[in-house]
């Protein structure tokens, strides 16, 4: 690359624009075409389920014509996709809301089911506050850095009760340090919290959190039998890797779904989206995802473990995700570190410098494929010494 100061120029400029979300690697390459993103460890995502959502594509959409009809045609309806995910998850077709991502259901479950007051954990994932009616109140309750941002249970419980919101946000593992509690965890805390409406528990990272040898993912899904105020949330854009599809459901109580088919979300799941939802139902599916999904956490684990022997200029924060957050403790700003990384070695972190309640030189990092994770691990090693 020839002028590297025209390019964090408009680097600079583009993100200026962009709000809380970092740019994605279209709008990156699009606005500056000389730059070169070998590497996207910005983008939470398992490329091995995308690889072989790509190939079960190919060979039932693509290579038999079939793609036409889902193109053409319109898609099957909210309730019909819910029931491939019911016949997956073992829970009734009419606590399933399917979304157009989840962000969507975010809007939507802001918008409908919380009201006067809402808690939510920091740092977050940032449309949670965004998203909010303009006469709600927010409450923050701060994850602590001298306790490497892990929720203390009974301190949270206490801000709850001093508090009273009629709604709360977890989001487990949480984005974006990776944070997570087990289900019994969930339970106490649930448990505790009766007088909370509703009760969000966002679980887009959850195949990811191993909580026992066996990397059996304990979702609290099925909790919703027991507790009338929790709402699940799911994306499915990070786990199998297919965010441009934008597919996500939510497990709430049926009044509440019926309230929001009601008023809309008829048909807002694409024709894709809807295919991927019925591969997704479908044992064999789900057999080979679970190999995958296995191996990526396996990669991830080594991956973390490498990072963390990277001295003595950075900290790695534990994390239950498939990412980490990184604290530079050199003196470098994360703007610097990120910006190097990409000019250097072609690599795309998350700058987190943006992220309200985490204060201090952070960057957000993705485990991606073994060759890719080497890469970066090797890059990280020389930048994290400039
Ligand atoms: C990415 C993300 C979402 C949004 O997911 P989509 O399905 O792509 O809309 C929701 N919640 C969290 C915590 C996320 O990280």
């Amino acid at each position: 690359m020839q002028d590297k100061s025209e390019v964090i120029l408009k680097l600079n400029k583009l993100k200026s624009v962009s709000g809380s979300h970092s740019p994605s690697i279209e709008t990156l390459k699009q606005l500056i075409p000389e730059i070169e993103i070998e590497i996207d460890a910005c983008f939470l995502s398992n490329p091995y389920a995308t690889d072989f959502f790509m190939s079960c594509l190919e060979d039932e959409l693509i290579k038999t014509g079939k793609l036409r009809e889902i193109l053409e045609f319109y898609p099957p309806q909210n309730r019909d996709v819910a029931e491939y995910v019911s016949s997956l998850i073992q829970l009734p077709t009419n606590q399933i809301f399917i979304g157009n991502g989840a962000i969507e259901i975010i809007q939507a479950v802001l918008h409908n089911f919380v009201s006067k007051k809402l808690l939510i954990v920091l740092p977050t994932f940032s449309s949670y506050y965004e998203f909010i009616k303009e006469d709600c109140e927010v409450v923050y309750y701060q994850l602590k850095k001298e306790n490497d941002f892990i929720l203390d249970v009974d301190d949270f419980l206490n801000f709850v009760k001093t508090n009273e919101p009629d709604s709360v946000v977890l989001i487990n593992p949480n984005n974006p340090n990776g944070g997570f509690f087990d289900k019994k965890t969930v339970v106490k805390i649930l448990d505790n919290c009766p007088e909370v409406g509703s009760f969000i528990i966002d679980e887009s990272f959850i195949h990811f959190a191993i909580e026992n040898n066996d990397l059996i993912n304990e979702s609290a899904q099925d909790l919703s039998k027991r507790y009338e105020n929790l709402i699940v949330i799911k994306s499915m854009s990070k786990d199998f890797g297919i965010a441009g599809i934008r597919a996500g459901y939510a497990i709430m109580r049926s009044e509440r779904v019926n309230y929001l088919l009601k008023n809309g979300y008829l048909w807002n799941v694409s024709g894709l989206s809807a295919y991927f939802f019925r591969k997704y139902s479908e044992p064999d599916f789900q057999r080979t995802y679970e190999i995958l999904r296995r191996k990526y956490i396996a990669e991830t684990r080594q991956f973390m473990l490498e990072l963390e022997m990277i001295k003595p200029n950075i900290k790695v924060y534990p994390s239950k995700g498939n990412f980490v957050i990184i604290e530079l403790l050199n003196g470098i700003t994360s703007r610097f570190f990120t910006m190097n990384l990409l000019l250097n070695h072609n690599i795309y972190v998350r700058d987190c410098s943006d992220k309200v309640g985490l204060d201090g030189e952070f960057v957000r990092v993705a485990s991606r494929s073994f060759d890719e994770n080497r890469k970066i691990i090797d890059a990280i090693r020389i930048v994290q010494n400039l």
